[in-house]
């Protein structure tokens, strides 16, 4: 048996990531590019596995949030450019230039130090619009223009974030459609005083699934790469076929029988009223698998059978309830997180659940698990 595959897993998708590329890519605007944002571990689907995809399927710009995401995917061979999303320390440019990463410039002061460290970097502006985290205030035309003409920095790029384009309320809207004026005003005006515009870029997922007209030369996509929206019942302009990539098993490695009145895991929060089947799965929030998921709030799929967690999901590992379920074995394949036969446990509802949203949960389950493709898809190799 494959070695990755007996505890708990990933299982990526790859047909299906190829498929919302190209979805995507339709629902843009011609002549814009996908940048595709695998920052923490792309979202739990692993970052070198998902941006070599991306590569051999023509991806050939990414996001990620630190610089050491950036090296990790430069290590790994990944062609094309990639822009830091985040902070990154300014004496650490030389690296910034060594792996050819564009790194984005968070405020004036912090590229005026950047450019000190007298090492040329490729850099993106990212200006405020009124989300106010990162970024230079639409308003400061001349600061903005000054980097233009920094001696060590090469301004590639400027972008903004859009901080409630998910909402489809009016006056969210209304804040929205300021934003996106604000930053092109601030492109004009830097156009009229004679700077040669870099690319632009201000959509995420929902920035183009909401705001599809844009016309812009990236939209920056994570979530809606992978396939799924934040929260089961947002509705967005434009409703694109995306396929779930991801999804989250583990396996059975036994099957207990308790008594009534007996109690099963920490805190002894579930005791059986009778006679009870419990499956223990090793798999836990140590996993990414949210602990507020306890006492009945998550099921699992086994063979057909909908089970639910029953007692404290541990760091480890949880136990559901198969009483009512016939023929389930030790060794049985369990989905924590998407679809077996005609059943669906979907990232926006399991998250949903947990009072959380898909981003978080899948990429929380980045960190200890390992990740296995399944595609029927041969046209690309598996990296390693
Ligand atoms: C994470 C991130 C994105 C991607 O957002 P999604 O909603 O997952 O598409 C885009 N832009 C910035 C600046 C980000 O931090």
């Amino acid at each position: 048996m494959e070695r990755k595959t007996e505890r708990a897993w990933i299982e990526v998708n790859t047909g299906n990531l190829c498929h919302n590329v190209e979805t995507l890519k339709k629902a843009m605007q011609p002549g814009c590019e996908l940048m595709a944002v695998v920052k923490a571990q792309a979202y739990g689907h692993g970052a070198v596995l998902t941006a070599s995809y991306l590569n051999q399927m023509g991806v050939s710009a990414f996001a990620v949030a630190t610089v050491e995401e950036g090296i990790a995917l430069r290590e790994a061979g990944i062609r094309g450019e990639i822009l830091i999303l985040g902070y990154t320390d300014v004496r650490r440019a030389e690296e910034l230039k060594e792996y050819d990463l564009m790194q984005t410039l968070i405020s004036y002061e912090y590229a005026d130090a950047l450019n000190q460290q007298g090492v040329t970097v490729k850099a993106h502006i990212k200006i405020d619009t009124g989300m106010h985290r990162l970024g230079i205030a639409c308003g400061e035309l001349s600061a903005v223009r000054k980097l233009f003409f920094m001696e060590n920095i090469r301004v590639c790029g400027m972008f903004t974030h859009l901080c409630c384009s998910d909402s489809r309320q009016p006056d969210d809207m209304a804040f929205t459609r300021g934003q996106i004026e604000k930053f092109y005003s601030l492109a004009d005006a830097l156009r009229d005083s004679g700077i040669i515009l870099p690319k632009l870029h201000i959509q995420s997922s929902y920035g183009l699934l909401n705001y599809p007209d844009l016309v812009c030369d990236y939209v920056r996509v994570g979530i809606a790469l992978y396939g799924v929206l934040s929260a089961p019942n947002d509705d967005t302009v434009l409703k694109p076929d995306l396929r779930p990539v991801l999804s989250l098993k583990s396996r059975v490695v036994l099957i207990r029988e308790v008594r009534a009145g007996e109690s099963v895991g920490y805190g002894r929060s579930f005791t059986a009223g009778h006679t009870a089947r419990i499956a223990i799965l090793p798999i836990g929030y140590g996993d990414g698998f949210p602990r507020s998921l306890s006492e009945g709030k998550g099921r699992v799929l086994i063979r057909q059978y909908v089970a639910p967690v029953v007692g404290r999901i541990c760091m480890d590992q949880l136990a559901v309830d198969i009483t009512d379920a016939e023929g389930i074995t030790v060794g049985d394949t369990a989905t924590l997180v998407g679809a077996e036969g005609y059943d669906e446990l979907s990232a926006p509802a399991v998250a949903d659940h947990s009072d959380s949203i898909s981003n978080e949960l899948l990429c929380r389950m980045g960190a200890r698990l390992p990740v296995i493709t399944r595609s029927e898809d041969r046209r690309f190799h598996t990296p390693e």
